[in-house]
């Protein structure tokens, strides 16, 4: 299995926030945001093997029941993916995974943590990545499966107050249900998460979603495996 990182930490974002986890981060994604704040697995992929038993012993010296599959995309990786949560799964673990919703297959899970990726993602138009990344990040099928078979939220990364109208248009396209909306400001500092909030929190108000802080970004900004 492709992967980049493994530490243990809370939980800083979505309905588990502060909830102690262990975080395994898969490499490689199908996606080019142009904020990707772990661009490591993404734009400069990092390149490491790892077994899924070495995974799981890895995993398990923590002693910590909530485990965090992140990326990266975890799903370009389904077999591999597949036996992981099904040997974290038996030990009796709570699994998340954090996906960008555009790959599905069955796995064990206990949350899938979706982050659909909005227009405000998108490369530069001249980039050779952009008619790739505008094409693929957005699969209504793959969302409506998560939502018909798994416990889920749908996190947003919402940069300017625009972005609302796109992600009202793919709630009621994609009936996706307000309560497991929940929009983050797009920073990878405190201070600029900070001039988002006091509006970001007006909208979720105004449309019955959540508003989730990045716990992690106040506390550490941009720094890698905490
Ligand atoms: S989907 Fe996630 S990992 Fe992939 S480019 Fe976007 S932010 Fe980065």
């Amino acid at each position: 299995m492709k992967f980049s990182e493994l530490f243990h930490t809370i939980q800083g974002e979505g309905q588990l926030i502060g909830v102690p986890s262990v975080f395994f981060r898969t490499s490689y994604c199908n996606l080019r945001c142009v904020w990707c704040d772990t661009p490591y697995t993404s734009w400069e992929p990092e390149d490491r093997d790892i077994t899924v038993a070495e995974s799981v012993a890895a995993i398990m010296r923590y002693r910590c029941k909530h485990v965090v599959i992140t990326g990266g995309e975890p799903f370009i990786q389904p077999k591999e993916l597949t036996a992981l949560c099904h040997e974290l799964d038996k030990r009796g673990h709570h699994i998340t995974i954090e996906t960008n919703a555009t790959l599905f297959a069955e796995v064990a899970a206990h949350l899938i943590s979706m982050s659909p990726k909005l227009r405000n993602s998108n490369p530069p138009e001249d980039h050779r990545f952009f008619k790739r990344h505008e094409r693929e990040r957005i699969c209504p099928d793959v969302i409506r499966q998560f939502l018909d078979a798994y416990p889920c939220q749908v996190k947003f990364v919402v940069d300017t107050p625009e972005d609302l109208t796109e992600i009202q248009t793919l709630q009621t396209e994609i009936g996706i249900p307000a309560e497991t909306i929940l929009l983050m400001p797009q920073g990878t500092t405190s201070a600029v998460l900070q001039q988002k909030q006091e509006w970001l929190v007006n909208l979720c108000k105004e449309n019955g979603y959540r508003y989730s802080p990045r716990v992690h970004v106040d506390i550490w900004g941009d720094k890698r495996g905490v």
